[in-house]
């Protein structure tokens, strides 16, 4: 009911303040500390995404939530402890990691991701689905970003939470994450309530860049204009705005973003080597193929165009091979 919702949040809260005051002002935070600013994330950035770190204990939280009369049944049904399986004994869930706090859409704290400190396994922690934390509706850093959002009518999306903050860092404060999961129906629907335009911007990785086409469709969708980022094989935004600044970052990845047709085409040409005349004929039938399963007429032809003037072809022979295609695909 109500008051156990409120509850929830309210150990939430309590949590990610305890986590950020232990990474910002205690000794036992310093090893965190000093990895995120080794990492580039500044103390103002710490500060705007409330970063914490959870001490490498097994009942700290659970000492603090026991303190402030929280039943501790209900912490964990919240997520935030966990049952021992050798003598059924509640635990902290979160143990030695970089703490990022998750908030629904009015800023209420409802979720973690926690980071282990350098390598390890799993890399990421998270919260589980709660009847608070709800995956399939919630976006990293919306509450932060929604402003800026509708302001410039666009956001930006990442498949990171380290990808967020670095962007942010980076004056891209419009910017928001999947979390680790691909886009559902309902995160679009939130994201079209807020902008028109959205720019994907994933991993530069194959999985990256498959999610980004997934996550194009389901946000066109919804009805938005979707333009996506390509970044260079096996880089990330956050390692892309480390080594090339954020000054590049928005003029080559941002401001380069493109149509998901022409997203693919790009891809495809990374695969190719242009020069062969062999895989330069695959390219062409590659794209040929997305083209026409392009659901507007419009951009068929458009993109037909531009095929048969790039690789001066005639449009007849390109139509010819499409309803070839077309008639395979029956
Ligand atoms: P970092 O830069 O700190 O290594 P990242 O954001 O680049 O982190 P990725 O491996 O690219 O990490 O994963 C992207 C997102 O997927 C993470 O931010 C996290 O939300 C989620 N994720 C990654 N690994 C896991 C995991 N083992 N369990 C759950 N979620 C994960
Ligand atoms: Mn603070
Ligand atoms: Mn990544
Ligand atoms: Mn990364």
């Amino acid at each position: 009911g109500y008051s156990s919702h409120h509850k929830k949040i309210e150990a939430h809260e309590l949590s990610a303040r305890f986590y950020h005051h232990l990474l910002m002002n205690t000794e036992q935070g310093k090893e965190a500390y000093d990895y995120l600013l080794h990492r580039g994330f500044s103390p103002e950035m710490m500060e705007r995404f409330q970063l914490g770190y959870s001490p490498d204990h097994s009942n700290v939280l659970k000492g603090l939530l026991e303190k402030r009369k929280f039943n501790l049944q209900e912490m964990e049904e919240a997520g935030l402890l966990l049952r021992q399986e050798s003598n059924w004994d509640l635990k902290d869930r979160f143990r030695n990691r970089i703490m990022f706090p998750i908030q629904d859409i009015q800023g209420h704290t409802v979720g973690f991701g926690g980071r282990v400190l350098g390598e390890g396994e799993p890399k990421y922690l998270n919260s589980p689905e709660t009847s608070i934390f709800k995956k399939n509706e919630t976006l990293y850093g919306i509450h932060l970003a929604r402003q800026e959002i509708r302001k410039s009518n666009t956001a930006v999306l990442f498949e990171g939470y380290a990808d967020v903050i670095a962007a942010s860092n980076a004056g891209i404060t419009n910017a928001i994450a999947v979390l680790g999961t691909s886009m559902t129906e309902r995160q679009a629907k939130i994201i079209r309530r807020n902008t028109e335009r959205i720019i994907i911007c994933f991993d530069g990785d194959n999985a990256g860049q498959d999610a980004a086409r997934r996550s194009a469709e389901i946000l066109e969708q919804e009805g938005l204009i979707v333009q996506v980022a390509l970044l260079p094989d096996k880089e990330d935004p956050d390692d892309y705005i480390k080594a090339n600044g954020a000054k590049r970052f928005k003029s080559e990845v941002i401001e380069a973003a493109v149509p998901l047709m022409a997203f693919k085409m790009q891809l495809l040409k990374r695969k190719k080597n242009l020069q062969d005349e062999g895989e330069k004929l695959q390219y062409i039938e590659e794209v040929l193929k997305e083209v026409t399963y392009l659901s507007k007429a419009v951009e068929r032809d458009f993109y037909l165009r531009q095929l048969a003037d790039e690789f001066s072809l005639s449009l007849d022979a390109l139509k010819q091979e499409q309803f070839h295609i077309y008639k395979e695909s029956k």
